[in-house]
């Protein structure tokens, strides 16, 4: 019989808007592993927060609960515990709850941390860490059988600063569907966008949160100004709508700068393939990532990416032929190789090389080894 697997994402319902305030890639992982477990036939509970529009639907496939209360989550969740065979928990938030309720000694537990707190301070060494965190993620190393991993830089990290052992560890990352991101004709997404050919663009995608560096990308278009480089900045996501977004647009316009960048507001993966098409650089600003989604994304599209050296952008990145890595995340030199492309000193080819860095990537490929590693998974 197939087993039962439990997937808890306490933290975001996979059903939420995308880019608005927190949710972003962790949602997407869940909602592509959701949909591997669908496709390969097994029993599938999603215990989740509660919140407003979710537009999951499965229908009769999984097994959705949206719980108000952490503490006092339902009678549902002593059922869906007793009868669990795989638990598949999400984020540190996830790894609490579910060592509060799902203490049954024959289940599975596996945990994916998507980030860990420490490692944003290894990353930014100004970066305030957050001891309560820190205190709860460290917890959860006795529960889970396995944890797993998206970098080598994460890998270390538990290691040497959360002590995990190795055999507690497993490899794994998100992916990408190709069915989403694929290339499209610049000319015809610009139309369809009804965005000038003319116009230099740059794209940012994310949510409004110091880690994803958009003020970088911000300080960039000023740097380009002062150079007399005009450039039009579109923001996906940024959390659009929220009192911090107007705090930032205010800027924008004591700055007089109002009219380089477009906000964009949340978008569907469908909306942001077109808009990956149709931009002529993915500017990836990040100042901390455990691995770089925007990016791989990107790159599925055939759009130049410059990105932050940080996460797993190092392996998805041919340099200078399907994007740059900038080593020091400042904004001058992300101009400096904007500028560059613009002036046609750098065109990225995209050469087969290029493409075939990231075929390892897809969704299919990603869970089938996951899967794969975790032997009892049958
Ligand atoms: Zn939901």
């Amino acid at each position: 019989m197939k087993k039962i697997v439990t997937v808890i994402s306490i933290h975001s319902c996979p059903g939420e808007k995308i880019g608005i305030g927190k949710t972003g890639g962790l949602a997407v992982y869940v909602k592509n592993l959701i949909n591997f477990l669908i496709i390969n036939h097994y029993k599938i509970n999603l215990i989740t927060k509660n919140h407003i529009c979710c537009d999951l639907n499965y229908s009769d496939k999984v097994n959705i609960l949206h719980i108000d209360s952490l503490i006092n989550p339902g009678s549902e969740i002593q059922e869906i515990a007793n009868s669990t065979d795989i638990l598949i928990s999400n984020y540190w938030t996830s790894g609490i709850f579910s060592k509060t309720f799902f203490s049954k000694k024959n289940i599975l537990k596996i945990n994916i941390s998507h980030t860990l707190e420490y490692l944003k301070k290894i990353q930014i060494p100004e970066y305030k860490i957050d001891i309560k965190r820190i205190k709860e993620e460290k917890l959860l190393k006795n529960y889970f059988d396995y944890t797993v991993y998206f970098s080598k830089e994460e890998k270390d990290t538990l290691i040497n600063y959360y002590k995990y052992t190795e055999s507690q560890l497993i490899f794994s990352t998100p992916g990408y569907d190709e069915k989403i991101f694929y290339p499209l004709s610049k000319s015809d997404s610009r139309k369809r966008l009804k965005i000038n050919s003319s116009e230099k663009t740059l794209l940012f995608v994310g949510r409004l949160d110091y880690l994803k560096g958009l003020d970088i990308a911000i300080e960039t278009i000023k740097i380009a100004i002062k150079h007399n480089k005009i450039y039009k900045l579109f923001i996906a996501g940024g959390d659009f709508g929220s009192t911090q977004q107007q705090k930032i647009n205010l800027t924008l316009a004591n700055n007089n700068i109002s009219q380089h960048v477009v906000w964009l507001g949340s978008l569907s993966q469908k909306e942001l393939n077109l808009n990956y098409n149709s931009a002529d650089i993915v500017l990836v600003t990040s100042r901390s990532e455990t691995f770089g989604l925007v990016c791989l994304e990107a790159i599925a599209t055939k759009t130049p990416v410059i990105a932050s050296d940080v996460g797993r952008m190092g392996d998805m990145i041919v340099n200078n032929d399907s994007g740059v890595l900038i080593s020091d995340i400042q904004p001058k030199s992300f101009y400096d190789q904007i500028d560059k492309y613009f002036s046609k000193k750098n065109s990225f080819k995209f050469k087969n090389e290029s493409l075939d860095m990231i075929k390892n990537f897809t969704w299919e490929n990603v869970f089938n080894e996951l899967f794969s590693k975790v032997k009892v998974f049958d």
